[in-house]
């Protein structure tokens, strides 16, 4: 522990981050670096825990508490603290493959059950991981490292989102031949197409994706598994396959008015935006524009943010996102209590842009959409909502009813569907004769990853259904590893 004192003397910081109202006009990321001093004297607020709860990633009340990659935080603290930064990259690079998606994106499960966080403001160990992998990228210490040996196996991995990637990383150290397969034509999953630019630079997973196909990787993309190649065929060329999809099924609003159009999917939005904003700065115009547009994103998750600040820099003219859900509490409920992660109200970037630009956070809680009304051309005009509460039914599960003279009518001419995703798409385990779990993800056991198909794994979103990139790596790293022990026998891969 560098200095015992350090938590007492200095109290949390962040840096600013880029002000909402100027970053809206550009797409680039609006996260900040700390100056050193600043940093290091972050990381000595760190109290070198005995129990470091930020490091344990256990799952309490369905959420996780603590790193779920287990990442060495009190010792990377320290050892920023004293000013050894390509010692702390060693220590970050044991657990993580990509601290520079993580410190970009994770919610920061780690920060919620920081010890300090009992009494104080948590230590703020996104930001220090981030500050650490950027610098070790700037000073050249991120180099690609093939393994020495190669086994002679052959492994495809589908899917290029975080699980996959960190599958392939861990095979190809355990020298293995890896190639990924992806249907899109950038690699990086939702990194690439799902979170918009300015919460990931995607220089940032390119610069990535570089290093790993210098080590050897194989990436060849645009081909769908199960429509360009019989997955059948990779069983058959492959000595192991890794299913990473993701669970890209997103969860619709099947209401009157569905089919009317400017209502669309927000990965729709989402996924066209960012390849246009890559092939041609949208000069090429083949994206879904909000630009002078009444927005109403509906779903309040994360995908619903960037759905908001995606909208927010086309320059809409007015932007509301509904949540069915009530609003958080300002501090955690007595149900909540730490180490779990603290469920309360956030303003995320998003959210912050647009109170920024239209004077108030765009949420409006315990909302229903109960009809899409459209124009003579077919086109969306207005949303018809009702409130609602949440009641127990006779089985003890809280249903929403609709508060009687609550009606509301709100004008939009697009519609951002929101509402999360259902599972994996069903072709590749159809094909297979895979077996699925009753939420239709493919079925293999956390720490295990064998599907119901020898040689067959499945790691990410595919298997436990939408989650973080953090557990995605997690997933992606354990599956190489009993991928490894298929393969060899025995498996150094942690
Ligand atoms: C808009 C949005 C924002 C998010 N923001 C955050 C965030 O801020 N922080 C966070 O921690 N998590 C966030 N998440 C969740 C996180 O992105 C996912 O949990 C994570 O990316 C899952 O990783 P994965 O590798 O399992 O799948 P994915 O990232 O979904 O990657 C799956 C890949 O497989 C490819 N694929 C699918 N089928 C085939 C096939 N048959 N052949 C070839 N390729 C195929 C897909 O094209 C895709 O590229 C967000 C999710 C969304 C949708
Ligand atoms: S729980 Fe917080 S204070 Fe304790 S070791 Fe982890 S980061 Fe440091």
């Amino acid at each position: 522990m560098g200095k015992p004192t350090g938590f007492l003397e200095y109290t949390r910081k962040l840096p600013d981050d880029r002000a909402p109202d100027k970053r809206v006009g550009d797409w680039l990321e609006f996260h900040e670096h700390m100056g050193e001093q600043a940093l290091r004297d972050q990381g000595a607020r760190c109290m070198d825990c005995g129990v470091p709860f930020c490091h344990t990633g256990t799952l309490l009340g369905g959420m996780a508490a603590g790193c779920p990659i287990n990442n060495l935080i009190p010792e990377w603290n320290d050892l920023v603290y004293r000013g050894h930064w390509r010692e702390a990259l060693d220590r970050l690079h044991k657990t993580n493959n990509f601290p520079e998606f993580t410190g970009r994106v994770c919610p920061a499960p780690c920060e919620g059950s920081c010890v300090l966080g009992i009494s104080d403001p948590p230590v703020t160990i996104k930001n220090i991981e981030c500050t650490i992998i950027d610098r070790g990228f700037e000073s050249g210490h991120v180099r690609a490292t093939p393994p020495l040996v190669r086994t002679g196996k052959r492994v495809a991995v589908v899917g290029s989102g975080p699980s996959g990637l960190a599958c392939a990383a861990q095979l190809n150290k355990a020298g293995h031949e890896v190639t990924v397969y992806e249907r899109a034509d950038r690699i990086g999953g939702l990194l690439m197409y799902g979170i918009p630019n300015m919460k990931l630079d995607k220089q940032v997973v390119q610069r990535r994706v570089d290093v790993m196909a210098e080590e050897g990787i194989r990436f060849v993309t645009g081909t769908e598994i199960g429509k360009d190649l019989p997955s059948r065929k990779l069983v058959d060329d492959f000595d192991a396959i890794c299913l990473c999809t993701g669970a890209t099924h997103p969860r619709d609003l099947p209401i009157e008015g569905r089919d009317l159009g400017g209502v669309h999917f927000a990965m729709e939005f989402l996924h066209q935006n960012t390849k246009s904003l890559l092939d041609s700065k949208h000069e090429d115009g083949r994206f879904i524009s909000a630009a002078n547009k009444d927005v109403i994103v509906i779903g309040g998750g994360d995908t619903g943010t960037d759905c908001v600040g995606t909208a927010m820099r086309h320059g809409c003219r007015s932007l509301v996102q509904f949540e069915i859900l009530p609003k958080p509490p300002e501090d955690r409920a007595p149900n909540n209590p730490w180490p779990q992660w603290p469920k309360i109200y956030r303003l995320d970037y998003g959210q912050e842009e647009a109170a920024a630009r239209f004077g108030d956070d765009p949420r409006q809680y315990c909302i229903m959409t109960k009809k899409f009304e459209g124009d003579a051309q077919g086109h969306v005009k207005t949303l018809h909502t009702v409130q609602i509460e949440w009641d127990k039914d006779e089985h003890g599960r809280f249903v929403p009813k609709d508060i009687e003279g609550t009606q509301k009518q709100y004008p939009s001419q697009l519609v951002l569907l929101a509402m999360g995703f259902l599972g994996p798409e069903q072709r590749i385990a159809e094909e297979l004769g895979l077996d699925t779990d009753d939420r239709s993800n493919f079925k293999a056991e956390h720490e295990d990853y064998h599907t119901s198909i020898e040689g067959v794994f499945a790691a990410g979103d595919c298997r436990r259904g939408q989650s973080l990139v953090v557990w995605a790596i997690n997933e992606g790293r354990g599956a190489a590893r009993e991928c490894d022990r298929y393969l060899m026998g025995s498996t150094r891969l942690p």
